[in-house]
């Protein structure tokens, strides 16, 4: 799985932009719909920022402010860390590791094309868990 490239790990269905005005309101609306943890902010078509669930809690509801009247272009983390699809997926979990956050913005000539997620590689992990478990249940 580490050593996969990245556009066959990422989910590009999980793939939510949104421009630095839209507020935190309509964005975590947007995340909910879409069930995901982050938004890539984008001008026009190039990624400028990332905001993310954790962005909602610390630098939103913890700070007072109001999700309604901020945007996200105000609080979003600006020019993040991003990959290449043709990268190693385990560059990505290095960069999540060193960096202490949980996403990659997918990029390819500037434009984020999907995004990658520590869950990107639990969740692979855990579905074989599972179906081990269950084979070893069933043997019993
Ligand atoms: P997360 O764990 O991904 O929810 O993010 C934790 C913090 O890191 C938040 O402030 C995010 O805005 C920021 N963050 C998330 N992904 C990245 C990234 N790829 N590069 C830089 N900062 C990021």
């Amino acid at each position: 799985m580490y050593s996969m490239r990245v556009k066959s790990v990422m989910e590009a269905k999980k793939r939510l932009v949104a421009p630095p005005e839209t507020t935190v309101a309509k964005a975590a609306k947007l995340m909910a719909k879409k069930n995901v943890g982050a938004v890539m902010v984008v001008k026009g078509k190039h990624l400028v920022g990332i905001f993310t669930e954790r962005d909602v809690v610390f630098r939103v509801v913890a700070a007072g402010l109001d999700p309604a009247g901020t945007t996200i272009g105000e609080v979003m983390t600006a020019d993040p860390v991003t990959v290449d699809p043709n990268e190693i997926f385990g560059r990505a979990l290095l960069a999540m590791h060193d960096g202490g956050f949980r996403h990659v913005p997918v990029v390819d000539k500037g434009e984020p094309v999907g995004i990658v997620s520590s869950r990107s590689a639990l969740d692979p992990e855990m579905e074989e868990f599972t179906a081990e478990t269950q084979r070893r249940l069933s043997l019993r």
